[in-house]
């Protein structure tokens, strides 16, 4: 496709999207079995369902880095795109296994950051798995950044064992109690976490728990007004995903976590 692209909110999953767009021309289709229609570039649900002015933004202390498989990024239902519309310091980059962006290199070495990388702990060697965030001197006043692996499981595997960059990175394995605590808690991806989840537990590992909630509360309105529209019903503004997100606006960005982890 030729021509200027709609960049949508302009953070980094809708910059990384409208890269793919403008530059490949050759991208699978990633709608089958759904009628095309338009879908708003805020949001990327059809405009009877844009969810852009209920969107929350919130400060946090860590951040968050993506890093996407082939087209991961132009699929209507990924949710690396929903932890960059919450979390403003989301930065996003394309996995490739023979090119690493300069950019990406660059952020992992930036010592303002402590980088882990989010993988189940039973695919890596056992010297490089934590189970918490890094402490001790060599992280003191360094920001977590969550390295997140985010396309299919077969994507994220390939990623992860074909990445020599990250290969240094300690390995944050997430808690099998707390992940299926997790699960019981919440009926939408039953089988697996997706993306927005694991964002959502990390982030409140690192004492951003108001982020944390504000993740989870926008993943399930989307995911309700991507299934209503689906099924061609109106969105239902009144269901429990919508009055949490609300109560969760509601709640500020009042985070309660040391002054000394503030930025
Ligand atoms: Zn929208």
């Amino acid at each position: 496709m030729n021509g200027p692209v709609d960049p949508g909110p302009g953070h980094a999953v809708a910059r990384l999207r409208a890269a793919c767009l403008a530059h490949d021309e050759q991208r699978p289709r990633l709608d089958r079995g759904e009628p095309r229609r338009p879908r708003c570039a805020g949001c990327r649900l059809p405009p009877t369902h844009c969810a852009c002015a209920l969107r929350p933004r919130v400060a946090t202390h860590a951040g968050v880095c993506l890093l996407m498989a082939p087209f991961e990024a132009l699929k209507p239902s990924n949710t690396g795109w929903l932890v960059a519309d919450v979390v403003p310091d989301t930065q996003a980059f394309a996995w490739s296994r023979t090119h690493v962006d300069t950019a990406l290199t660059a952020l992992l070495d930036d010592p303002r950051w402590q980088p882990v990388l989010v993988f189940p702990g039973e695919f890596a060697a056992p010297g490089r798995v934590v189970g918490e965030l890094p402490g001790g001197p060599s992280a003191s006043g360094r920001r977590p950044l969550f390295v997140l692996l985010d396309g299919t499981w077969a994507e994220a595997r390939k990623a992860f064992r074909k990445s020599p960059f990250l290969d240094r990175l300690p390995v944050l394995s997430l808690d099998p109690a707390q992940l299926s605590r997790y699960r019981l808690r919440r009926a939408w991806h039953a089988h697996h976490l997706c993306t927005a989840e694991i964002a959502a537990l990390c982030l409140a590992m690192a004492g951003d728990v108001h982020a944390a909630g504000a993740l989870e509360a926008w993943l399930d309105v989307f995911s309700e007004r991507y299934l209503r529209a689906k099924q061609s019903l109106p969105p239902d503004e009144s269901d429990a995903a919508h009055r949490r997100l609300a109560g969760v606006a509601a709640a500020g960005t009042g985070d309660a976590r040391p002054a000394s982890m503030a930025r």
